[in-house]
């Protein structure tokens, strides 16, 4: 490509489903671009007058970069106001409320959306320039959203053979068949992903092609692994072979860390988040990267969200992929969710541009800390109190889950009692843990199709929302249980 080539994003539009191939742009919202112009006498739509929006203004206080005290606690903070008037703003990258909280901009607010892309061009490398951005109500609605897009009743689609569980229900719920893609603890395994698609035919007679893959790369929910660079080209290669679609769900992309050490003390971890603030540049390199750097079709879709960044009450994601394939989640916004919440527009976007983007990453690389901090707390005990005899746990260098692995064959009773049936014993070790004062999810709930699996049952826990003291004694008494149950005497 010589190097004032365009380079632009294939059209994919035979692979939208019926439903998004028959929508149509709306053509009263055509009518917005008028709204903003003095010179028209707007009686075109149906919104009301923002000077009956029952607001003046927003307070925002907000910890202020670079969160020298830690990410967690009440420091310094950054106090603005947001407000309806736009002449009375104080922050010019503010958007007013009459603006945010009328009708309109479907894609997103403009001054949050040129953030996001600031932001998007930092970390990664996109290799065709119509890139865009749309704006969503978080990743379920965006995940709920690209099924109606590319799928129809009766379709398959790729999934890792355990998913997140809502994304799965979502999509059977549509009528899809989901076909789990073999998986290890580097993510999806090429080769198989290849020979399923390769013996197609055989090994699903009659069923067409799956158009999607939906993979969750980061700290996957529920197995806590993450998919290797090296392998994303190799997916990315047959994917396009086969002329799919990828969503790349990846909430937990922020939440990567360095491979957990036994060793390690506060004071090293501490040491290298400093490091990382001043050295923003590795930072960013030391992040896996997302499939947009190998997309040069524009047939990934990324799902971003919040909801592990901020809060999950935001509701707010967005979306990056091709302006062509947008442009169709644009269409459906129009006629469903119309736009993102405008209070969680404002005041995201007015919590950005007050941190700027270097202090936005001071607050990711705080979250890397404290992230870190939970991670150590939590493998430091499964290590001390998980009988190895039994069980193994994975070892998470992202997100906030790992998962416990228990040969089934250890339990005494498993052939009298449970009938060499894992799912029973799985039920009754779920209950038994609950009994016991523990709750942990059954990793069945994630499981992708029915095969036989191989005689293991596995659990999933979270590290995220227990401090210290609960979490040590919420993993001791899992361990107890187990060797109770497993019979299993502590060497002393
Ligand atoms: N995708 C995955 C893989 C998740 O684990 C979760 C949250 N558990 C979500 C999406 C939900 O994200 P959001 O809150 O943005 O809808």
């Amino acid at each position: 490509m010589s190097r004032n080539e365009v380079f632009l994003s294939k059209d994919l539009s035979h692979l939208l489903s019926k439903e998004a191939k028959r929508r149509t742009s709306s053509p009263i919202k055509t009518t917005m671009a008028y709204f903003q112009d003095p010179s028209i006498v707007f009686l075109g739509a149906g919104m009301p007058s923002p000077d009956l929006f029952p607001l003046i203004s927003l307070t925002l206080d907000v910890p202020s970069p670079p969160f020298s005290d830690g990410i967690g606690g009440y420091g310094k903070s950054i106090v603005g106001c947001i407000t309806k008037d736009a002449t009375k703003l104080s922050f010019s990258k503010d958007v007013p409320l009459s603006r945010a909280l009328q009708y309109g901009n479907s894609r997103g607010q403009q001054e949050l959306i040129s953030f996001l892309k600031e932001h998007t061009l930092r970390f990664h490398s996109i290799p065709y320039q119509d890139w865009d951005i749309i704006t969503t109500a978080g990743s379920t609605q965006g995940w709920d959203a690209s099924l109606r897009i590319f799928c129809d009743s009766g379709d398959t689609i790729l999934l890792e053979s355990y998913t997140y569980s809502s994304s799965l229900e979502a999509a059977e719920a549509q009528g899809l068949e989901c076909i789990p893609v073999d998986m290890d603890d580097r993510g999806i395994i090429p080769e198989k992903l290849e020979k399923l698609l390769d013996n197609w035919e055989n090994r699903y007679p009659g069923k067409r092609m799956p158009k999607v893959l939906y993979t969750i790369p980061t700290g996957q929910n529920p197995t806590g692994c993450t998919l290797t660079d090296d392998r994303k080209p190799m997916i990315y290669d047959i994917v396009q072979r086969y002329n799919m679609i990828i969503i790349e769900d990846d909430p937990y992309y922020f939440l990567q860390m360095d491979d957990y050490k036994l060793t390690d003390a506060d004071s090293t971890l501490s040491n290298t988040t400093e490091f990382l603030k001043n050295n923003k540049d590795l930072f960013i390199k030391s992040l896996s990267k997302s499939f947009l750097n190998w997309d040069v079709d524009g047939r990934v879709i990324r799902l971003e969200s919040v909801s592990k960044t901020f809060a999950p009450g935001c509701r707010f994601g967005w979306m990056v992929g091709s302006k062509r394939l947008l442009d169709n989640y644009w269409n459906l916004h129009e006629v469903s969710i119309q736009s993102t919440c405008g209070f969680a527009q404002a005041i995201i976007n007015g919590l950005l541009h007050r941190w700027g983007q270097d202090g936005y990453i001071d607050w990711l690389i705080g979250l890397r800390h404290e992230y870190t901090l939970k991670r150590k707390c939590c493998l430091d005990n499964l290590h001390k109190f998980i009988p190895k005899e039994i069980a193994s746990f994975s070892d998470p260098v992202a997100g906030m889950f790992f998962m416990i692995t228990i040969n089934c064959g250890k339990h005494p009773e498993f052939t009298r009692k449970f009938n060499c049936d894992p799912l029973l014993l799985e039920k009754y070790l779920y209950d038994k843990f609950i009994e016991n004062g523990i709750l942990i999810a059954r990793c069945s709930w994630f499981k992708v199709g029915n095969s036989s699996g191989d005689g293991t049952i596995s659990f999933r826990g979270t590290y995220a929302c227990t401090d210290p003291e609960r979490m040590t004694n919420g993993i001791r008494k899992m361990g107890e249980t187990l060797k109770n149950e497993f019979m299993i005497q502590d060497m002393i």
